[in-house]
């Protein structure tokens, strides 16, 4: 591991390309980004001979503006798309918090609830796709840190199609949202974080990284949070069965009420508009590095 200050150093010498010779070789001494074998000598066209690394890569740099601007246009774009899902989630989490009380239970209300959840899925769902698109210039291995959010993130939305789509029996429901889909989106969220926090190490822009870290950890707070207040409403929900006991006077209901509102609604809310904020900061770094991109291209 190199710290994070070694890397940059690294990349400001890398800003002016290595000196190659007449048959494509490198002409002085290079090392692998990956391993830091020492490429001198080797084709530029060929790979690293001790990790197989393209010796490219090593040759461009790993600084984002070195990559491809296809793939730089699929980043900006995709943090725009989430900081728009982000918005709209937070918007969803007040209309519940906020109709469930004004009007129980009401058919509109629920038609209503659709209308708005649809289009922040998608908006989700796109701007995570992009965002964790595949740069094709650079080798991965199968599990890493930019496919591990995909795969959580998968596994949380079947589980939420299960309890939606499916007639299951309430502690099956549980069981399923309580450690399929809320830990696992969590878990998406929280590499989803790392992995941005890696890109900005790249552009490089290391307060926009070390605000990430803080992100990461609301995330994981935010996560457990989830579990805590969901596993305790569930686990009520089923204990006095449904309907409520009518020992649930609609005064005790709504001090469970505001009681949710204040450690569950909030939090949430606040956590996903501040996603939105750091996500318009992605999206203004990424579209820089595409347009400095772009002009090395020409
Ligand atoms: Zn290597």
């Amino acid at each position: 591991m190199i710290s994070v200050y070694e890397e940059i150093m690294l990349e400001e010498r890398r800003q002016t390309r290595t000196r190659l010779n007449k048959c494509n070789q490198i002409d002085e001494d290079l090392l692998c980004t990956e391993c830091g074998y020492n490429l001198r000598g080797l084709s530029v066209e060929n790979t690293c001979p001790e990790c197989g690394m393209r010796i490219g890569v090593s040759r461009r740099g790993i600084a984002l503006r070195f990559c491809d601007p296809l793939w730089l246009a699929l980043l900006t774009d995709g943090a725009r798309w989430l900081a728009i899902g982000c918005v709209a989630q937070a918007a969803l989490i007040a209309g519940v918090t906020i109709g469930s009380v004004l009007f129980p239970g009401a058919p509109a209300f629920r038609v209503a609830l659709w209308i708005t959840l649809i289009p922040t899925v998608l908006f989700i769902l796109h701007g995570f796709d992009k965002l964790t698109s595949h740069n094709a210039e650079e080798d991965e291995s199968l599990l890493n840190i930019r496919r591990l959010p995909r795969i959580f993130f998968f596994i949380a939305g079947m589980g939420t199609l299960a309890t939606t789509l499916l007639t299951l029996s309430p502690p099956v429901r549980i069981l399923i949202r309580l450690f399929i889909a809320t830990p696992f989106f969590a878990l998406s969220a929280i590499l989803l974080l790392a992995y941005l926090r890696k890109l900005a190490r790249r552009i490089p822009h290391l307060r926009l990284a070390r605000h990430t870290t803080l992100f990461v950890w609301s995330a994981i707070l935010m996560g457990l949070l989830m579990f805590l207040v969901e596993g305790f409403m569930q686990t009520v929900g089923l204990l006095r069965g449904v309907p409520p006991a009518p020992t649930s006077t609609p005064a005790n209901l709504m001090g469970t009420y505001l009681l949710f509102v204040a450690v569950y609604a909030v939090p949430q809310m606040l956590f996903f508009l501040a996603c939105a904020w750091l996500m318009k900061r992605y999206h203004k770094v990424f579209s820089l590095t595409l347009r400095q991109a772009r002009g090395y291209e020409e």
